[in-house]
């Protein structure tokens, strides 16, 4: 994702969202699949997510809308300081798989982003290239 985004504490989303983890479990498929498959969500887009998943969540003593990736990223992973973003590095902008992304500074955010570009050739990533990279890198 890109743009400064308010730090995203687990502790916090859990306590002012009740049952947040349900509520956001019955829209994922890809679940049972094995760790290199993607979850997606397939809930409604609560507003208009032109990219990205949202989900509207209280944050901080307010209603907010923040993308689904990065409230399953703090409920599985931890805490999102500010100033860091979550990076998806199976590069499928839509999956909201924890172990599937990373925290990232803006600017490695964006190196990594554009050696992924440059090493897929604008092909479409899949499952079985997107293992290797994860094993082997991209070098
Ligand atoms: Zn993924």
């Amino acid at each position: 994702m890109r743009g400064n985004r308010p730090e995203l504490l687990a502790a916090s989303l859990r306590a002012e969202n009740p049952g947040i983890e349900e509520r956001i479990q019955k829209w994922l498929t890809g679940v049972d699949g094995p760790p290199y498959a993607h979850w997606f969500y397939r809930g409604p887009r609560e507003r208009g997510a032109v990219r990205y998943k949202q989900i509207a969540i209280r944050n901080d003593g307010r209603w907010t809308v923040e993308y689904v990736h990065r409230v399953m990223f703090a409920l599985h992973r931890g805490d999102i300081p500010a100033g860091y973003e979550v990076s998806h590095e199976c590069q499928t902008k839509w999956c909201v798989r924890p172990d599937h992304m990373e925290l990232r500074l803006p600017a490695e955010h964006r190196l990594l982003d554009a050696a992924f570009r440059k090493f897929v050739g604008g092909i479409p990533l899949n499952n079985i290239l997107y293992w290797r990279i994860r094993k082997e890198g991209t070098d």
